[in-house]
């Protein structure tokens, strides 16, 4: 796998406006595990990583009922968050509507959602069960990514495009295995998704430890490189 994508610039087009937050309940169950992932670095900013822009997005899809805007289809967290240790309810917006085709998507919320919400999206079209999308970086994960047997988008797909959600949700409703995909032309991008943000969260880090252990095994060690 090769190439970088621009990390943290948004690429669709985005109708968004000021709205107050979701209600911290809907939101704890997953806010919680992307406290645990902030705290592994698969969710953070670092000055030596990307240009010092910020990584790492979760998302919960939402019963409509639930949530004040009835239209409601996902939450998910805002853009450049990374950084920070804790997110509240102000972190958050709702997804109110996209369209993957015209890489549009309409939002509302204290803050405007993630770069990387289209690609949540298209999980979520994809997959009915899904019901928690996950995008971190993992070095470890991405670099092992073939090696431990996990699905891998085409590198030639540019990260934020129209054909990039497509992959992904032909990906997703093929069924793959382990629900966690590595974006080849996203470097250290992984999609984790699953039922509920605990099993999501759980299955993304017993997969980092599965690189974490492939890397180290590598012989002659370079830089937990697995290629
Ligand atoms: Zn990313």
């Amino acid at each position: 796998m090769s190439g970088a994508e621009t990390e943290g610039v948004t690429k669709f087009y985005l109708d968004f406006r000021q709205a107050p937050p979701v209600e911290a309940r809907l939101i704890a169950p997953l806010n919680v595990w992307r406290t645990v992932l902030r705290r592994l670095d698969l969710i953070s900013q670092d000055a030596r990583r990307y240009g010092g822009v910020g990584f790492g997005n979760v998302s919960l899809r939402t019963p409509a009922a639930a949530l004040r805007a009835s239209t409601s289809l996902f939450v998910v967290s805002g853009t450049q968050t990374g950084a920070l240790e804790r997110l509240t309810a102000w972190h958050y917006c709702r997804v109110l509507d996209y369209d993957l085709s015209s890489n549009s998507l309409t939002a509302e919320g204290p803050v405007p959602p993630s770069s990387e919400s289209l690609t949540h999206a298209a999980v979520y079209r994809a997959a009915p069960w899904v019901q928690c999308v996950i995008h971190v970086h993992s070095p470890e994960i991405w670099r092992c990514a073939e090696a431990l047997g996990l699905p891998v988008v085409d590198a030639r797909i540019t990260y934020g495009t129209p054909a990039m959600a497509n992959a992904v949700g032909a990906l997703v409703r093929r069924g793959t295995r382990n629900a966690l995909l590595a974006m080849g032309g996203h470097e250290d991008g992984i999609v984790a998704y699953g039922a509920a943000p605990d099993e999501t969260a759980l299955n993304l880090i017993r997969w980092f430890a599965r690189a974490l252990e492939m890397s180290a095994a590598e012989s002659p060690p370079k830089d937990g490189d697995c290629r």
